[in-house]
């Protein structure tokens, strides 16, 4: 038989607030020696209260509007159980009955069909603190306790593993977009965890028996940790066996899947509203302040990249893909419309040499010394005829590496087009007379080798006579000869 894979997934993503989720403890831990970012509130003490880090709810708020969200009146937070050496106060502060937010969506574009994946809730709960096995001993730190972590639930929409990948990645763009989020899967700011079951290809039912798998800490983990299950119960139901319910971890070394815990041992969480913390009432003003915060995201600006400056999808598409991209793309163009340079020109030395540099130099667009209002200097220089395009690529090369002005560049380096009639015209028949034989071949009726001539001639002047004036010179003087 053949099955279809049923696919929903939670995404953790650290907030990028400066403290922590119920403490004033700094939420920047990256890098600080362990148990530092610590204070009686995120220690577990007993006695020490927490307090409602506003700004969190605030960017949970906002991306859940960025994911057209419904957002509740109000809201709460409970404590949900359990007992694990990462969990200081053995509870960890979660949203159970009432999120901030509930049912919105996300666009998803597979291959150029669009998708809309179901977003159930995103919630605001606080990260665990991190555990450390070495040596036969187990270390703690608890600097990551109590960061504030948003869960995004997403509804069981996805069918294959790309659907998975791709949705993972939307995820992932529109919270940098939004600047909630790094996204920084090696620093453990994006963790996922996958359910997945099979069902008959073909059937609407949604009432398989779905397998957990948790401790994903990376997108490539994430679908390989998929196709690999997805194989697993497809094997499972193919030789007429059952899928068992359990929750499973990943091992990406041995890459494998393995039980963490069965049905029989499933924890009851034992929720309950958290006594220390008040009900969080909703204000409809506030939202509404969140809402006209939100950027342009990338949809939104893909979308306009088309249709309102005529770039093709793909364009489009890479140069939306980071919010920074986007950003620089959006200067280059607003300096060039001064100048009569066009958004499509820009965005082939954007998408083309810068690209191809950065890719070189391992280098991120906040690292790229050419400014943007750089950029519509090359293509305004070559359609002056001031540089051939080959000419612009150097040039092009060196404000990368210098961050200098194109101008400076060909001046310093005398880079500036040929184009005297008189100048070209000698090295024309300079190269005539050197080229007996392939002159004596465009004679005898091989005319396309003049293009040979040509390029004879922009080699001599090491590529910088106007290109079309030679065309004309070398078509003359052949003629002449005839
Ligand atoms: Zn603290």
């Amino acid at each position: 038989m053949e099955f279809e894979p049923v696919i929903g997934l939670e995404v953790h993503a650290q907030l990028l607030t400066a403290s922590k989720m119920f403490c004033g403890c700094s939420a920047d831990y990256a890098g600080a020696p362990p148990n530092t970012h610590v204070c009686p509130v995120c220690l577990g003490m007993p006695g020490s209260l927490p307090v409602i880090n506003r700004a969190a709810v605030e960017y949970t708020i906002l991306t859940a509007l960025a994911f057209h969200c419904a957002i509740p009146e109000f809201a709460k937070f409970d404590r949900k159980n359990y007992h694990y050496p990462d969990l200081m106060k053995g509870y960890q502060i979660s949203q159970y009955d009432l999120p901030l937010s509930r049912d919105g969506y996300v666009v998803i574009d597979d291959a150029g069909a669009t998708k809309r994946i179901g977003i159930r809730r995103v919630h605001l709960e606080e990260d665990t603190a991190k555990l450390f096995h070495a040596d036969g001993a187990s270390l703690i730190d608890v600097n990551r306790a109590g960061v504030p972590l948003m869960e995004i639930v997403s509804e069981p929409e996805m069918h294959s593993v790309e659907e998975a990948r791709l949705y993972s990645i939307k995820l992932r763009q529109i919270l940098r977009y939004l600047g909630v989020c790094s996204g920084d899967m090696e620093k453990g700011a994006m963790r996922f965890e996958a359910n997945i079951s099979l069902r008959p290809k073909g059937s609407r039912d949604l009432s398989q028996t779905r397998v957990e798998i948790k401790n994903l800490n990376s997108l490539r983990a994430m679908v390989h940790a998929t196709e690999f299950e997805i194989a697993r119960q497809t094997k499972i139901l193919n030789a007429g066996g059952r899928v068992e319910q359990e929750t499973m971890g990943w091992d990406e070394a041995r890459n494998t899947t393995y039980t963490q815990r069965s049905k029989e041992e499933a924890h009851d969480y034992r929720y309950f509203p958290e006594p220390d913390l008040p009900r969080l009432q909703i204000a409809r003003d506030w939202v509404a302040e969140l809402g006209a915060r939100l950027p342009e995201l990338p949809d939104e600006k893909r979308e306009r990249l088309i249709s309102a400056l005529g770039l093709s999808a793909y364009d489009a598409s890479v140069i939306t893909a980071e919010r920074e991209v986007a950003a620089y793309y959006d200067r280059a163009v607003e300096a060039g419309k001064a100048r009569g340079v066009d958004a499509k020109a820009i965005a082939n030395w954007v998408t083309g040499e810068l690209f191809r540099l950065m890719k070189e130099t391992n280098a991120e667009i906040g690292a790229v010394k050419i400014a943007p209002e750089q950029i519509p200097d090359l293509p305004a220089l070559v359609s002056a005829g001031t540089i051939s395009n080959t000419i612009a690529k150097n040039v092009f090369e060196e404000m990368f590496k210098s961050g200098q002005d194109a101008r400076a560049i060909i001046a310093a380096k005398g880079l500036a087009q040929i184009s005297d009639r008189g100048a070209l015209q000698a090295i024309v028949e300079k190269v005539l007379a050197e080229n007996p034989k392939p002159v004596a071949e465009y004679l005898g009726g091989k005319e396309t080798i003049a293009r040979f001539l040509v390029g004879q001639v922009m080699k001599a002047t090491k590529g910088q006579a106007n290109p079309g004036m030679v065309n004309e010179l070398v078509a003359e003087a052949l003629s002449k000869m005839k």
